[in-house]
């Protein structure tokens, strides 16, 4: 029997829809539908691995040897991240290590136990680094406005430190193919520049590798699996700031996109996948310049032929 705390999927599971269920114990899930949660699960298991290995395969991301430092924030996706990472390494034909760590950024009310706690329940090596840029970004930013900037560059810059002092050999993060939409439309809209996130790139010093395992995986599939999968979700919102306005706007734009057109996600994310440089303007991906008109190979044979 398993309980799941998901007011959207049963409204009378919502104490405020239904004052009488605050008294009730918790809503006791059938066998049936436990073995459903269970069923799901499991698909949704096999979908992002199947997904996590083809993106690795695509960009040579892990090596035999690999010292991987899997970046947790506590969030649906690199907690997926994690769980999937662990599940390809147990079976991949190649050996590579993963090292779970996280940055505790003293954000008010973070709940220090709770990945130390997960991590040695599932088994990872850990490491929890501690720097207070909580205040530090709060001192910067002008009331009103969002922290986000700041606080990633911050903890980019920490964990990046952090790997090369450790001598990781690759730094993964967990954004997905949704984060990688959103970060296309996002500098197409307001930087003018026809890029994203990419699935494995080197860091600006060239020092670090860095890797995005989930590139394949679908924001929905991650956050229904890290559900069912029970995984102690942490909010990225204790530091009371939210997340820029025009990245808000544009995720708001792709759900709608694909609510009224389904699976326009789908084939532009297939399009970033496929580009044709000699259909774009860029004429440093193309040599427009030296384009030539050939003459066909034997003339007379193609004349006879259309004759015929
Ligand atoms: S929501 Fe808070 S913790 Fe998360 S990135 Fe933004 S500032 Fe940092």
């Amino acid at each position: 029997m398993i309980q799941i705390a998901d007011p959207k999927a049963d409204p009378k599971a919502d104490p405020k829809a239904d004052p009488k269920a605050s008294s009730k114990a918790p809503l006791a899930i059938s066998p049936k539908a436990d073995q459903k949660a269970s069923y799901d699960k499991n698909k949704l298991h096999k979908r992002l691995r199947r997904e996590t290995g083809k993106a690795i395969e695509d960009f040579n991301m892990i090596e035999e040897g690999d010292k991987v430092m899997v970046c947790i924030s506590g969030g649906k996706d690199s907690l997926t991240m994690l769980d999937i990472l662990m599940s390809l390494q147990r079976h991949a034909p190649i050996n590579f290590e993963l090292v779970a760590v996280n940055l505790d950024q003293k954000q008010p009310d973070f709940p220090e136990h709770i990945l130390p706690e997960y991590f040695t329940s599932i088994g990872v090596p850990y490491k929890i680094l501690e720097e207070d840029t909580y205040s530090l970004v709060k001192e910067m930013v002008p009331a009103g406005k969002t922290y986000c900037g700041w606080c990633s560059r911050f903890r980019r810059g920490i964990l990046y430190k952090y790997a090369k002092q450790e001598g990781f050999t690759k730094v993964a993060l967990g954004h997905h193919r949704d984060d990688m939409l959103g970060t296309l439309f996002l500098n197409l809209f307001y930087g003018g520049k026809m890029k994203t996130m990419p699935a494995k790139l080197l860091s600006d010093d060239k020092e670090n590798i860095v890797i995005r395992p989930l590139a394949y995986c679908k924001e929905k599939d991650i956050e229904r699996y890290s559900q069912l999968a029970k995984m102690p979700i942490i909010p990225c919102n204790l530091c009371g700031s939210q997340d820029n306005m025009q990245r808000q706007v544009i995720r708001e734009m792709l759900v709608n996109w694909e609510k009224q057109h389904p699976g326009r996600l789908d084939s532009i994310y297939r399009g970033m996948t496929d580009i044709v440089p000699s259909h774009m303007l860029d004429a440093s991906l193309f040599d427009f310049k030296s384009l030539q008109r050939q003459e066909p190979a034997n003339t007379a044979q193609r004349v006879s032929v259309v004759n015929v």
